[in-house]
């Protein structure tokens, strides 16, 4: 296969192939890029690959960054943005089913092409749009199947993080796993528990992301992969509820854990415990328990000006979203975020009433007392019981919230 044009991305790194070989060196781009230019989509990051050793990279050009040199990895910036250029290489030793303990650099395409985990992960094009496929990658490209590269079961048996790779690419791409892959997955699926959570929870995200995130989930289901990630286990019926969603489409990391703490069932502070184990950033963690606070109150309870209040346009546009996904409304996707934004007031600050104001006008003392009325206050001002204006709040509070304790010292 020969592409008539390359895209944009790939123009622009030309130069640094055609240097390369003007060396006697091979280069080519590998990896994403060209599965997705194949496929039509768009790209983000441009690999490259070549037959130079990290030292004879380094020797061709004037300006290059060791970014990972001991893989191989060096970024050339002679020519504007950096291009990452990797020497060919074998890896080997997988002691711990992770990293390989060893890297070797070679001189052949092929070595570099069989260490990589898919045939649609592993096709090089040269800068002349020449398609290099040793493994039929083009074929499950067009079939829609993701292949491991070489025996499945040594592959998954290397790297267990490839298994969670196959399931993000299957909804990233909606594309099946092939048979025998599938199989190894199965047989393999524990073995997960020897990968950081940091890079299960990276591929779990982007999987739940993928345009059929439902496919991505069910296979996770199927080989029990999922019982092997934190907090999953015993969960599968909650799991299948989520991948039967028809429209399963989180927007978002917030979106996409609100929905899992949804299904889970899970209290708010078993919320923060789950993502804890997940390793998920904490100001992810606080938004997705926000968005879950509407979400439940969309199911249960009925949703408050007052929780909206507490909340913020992006939570509220994430727990709208997940209500609606699990099916449980409001019909317009905008309501709760229309009856924020009409809101009198979006932060406590925006009240026209202080605690000194209390203490001063209403003849209140310092104390607990102080922050009970100025919430109530706040309360009766989010629920338009009574228009945000100082004077008016003092006359509320003296007509309506103090005792008659706190009314004799205002005598
Ligand atoms: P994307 O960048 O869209 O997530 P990608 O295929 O480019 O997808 P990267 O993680 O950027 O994925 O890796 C680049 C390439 O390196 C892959 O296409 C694949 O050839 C190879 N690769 C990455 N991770 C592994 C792995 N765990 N085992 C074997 N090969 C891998
Ligand atoms: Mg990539």
């Amino acid at each position: 296969m020969r592409l008539a044009q390359l895209p944009q991305e790939f123009v622009g790194a030309q130069p640094i192939l055609t240097t390369l070989e003007g060396a006697g060196y091979e280069a080519y781009f590998v990896g994403g890029s060209v599965r997705d230019t194949i496929l039509g989509k768009p790209i983000h990051d441009v690999d490259i690959a070549t037959s130079a050793y990290p030292e004879e990279v380094k020797a061709l050009f004037k300006r290059t960054v060791d970014t990972g040199i001991e893989h191989g990895t060096v970024m050339i910036l002679d020519h504007g943005t950096g291009y990452e250029t990797t020497t060919f290489r074998t890896e080997s030793g997988y002691q711990d089913y992770r990293r390989p303990d060893k890297v070797t650099f070679v001189r052949h395409l092929e070595d570099d092409l069989k260490r990589r985990d898919f045939t649609i992960n592993a096709l090089a094009l040269r800068q002349d749009g020449e398609v290099i496929d040793l493994f039929d990658g083009l074929a499950d490209l067009k079939a829609g199947v993701i292949r491991a590269v070489g025996d499945p079961e040594d592959r998954f048996g290397e790297d267990a993080l490839r298994m969670m790779r196959a399931v993000r690419f299957a909804s990233q791409l909606n594309f099946d796993i092939e048979t025998k892959t599938l199989a190894a997955i199965k047989d393999h699926a524990h073995l997960l528990s020897q990968i950081a959570v940091e890079r299960i929870h990276d591929e779990f995200v982007r999987m739940m992301l993928g345009t059929a995130a439902h496919r991505g989930l069910s296979l996770m289901i199927q080989t029990k992969l999922a019982d092997y990630c934190p907090g999953l286990v015993g969960h599968t019926i909650d799991l299948s509820t989520i991948a039967t969603v028809r429209q399963l489409a989180p927007a978002n990391e917030v979106e996409v854990w609100t929905m899992v703490a949804f299904h889970l069932g899970l209290s708010y502070p078993d919320t923060v415990e789950f993502l804890q184990a997940w390793k998920t950033a904490n100001h992810i963690i606080k938004a997705a328990n926000q968005a879950l606070h509407l979400a439940y109150a969309q199911q249960y309870h009925g949703v408050t000006k007052q929780l909206l209040f507490a909340m913020n346009a992006d939570t509220i546009e994430a727990g709208t979203n997940v209500a609606r996904m699990s099916g449980y409304g409001p019909d317009d996707p905008n309501k709760w975020l229309n009856v924020y934004q009409d809101l009198p007031i979006h932060d406590s600050h925006e009240l026209a009433l202080t605690g000194a104001d209390l203490i001063k006008r209403a003849g209140l003392k310092p104390g607990p007392e102080v922050g009970d009325i100025l919430q109530k206050v706040q309360n009766a001002v989010i629920t338009e019981k009574v228009a945000n204006d100082g004077e008016t709040l003092i006359k509320y509070v003296q007509d309506n919230l103090l005792t008659d304790d706190d009314s004799s010292k205002t005598k």
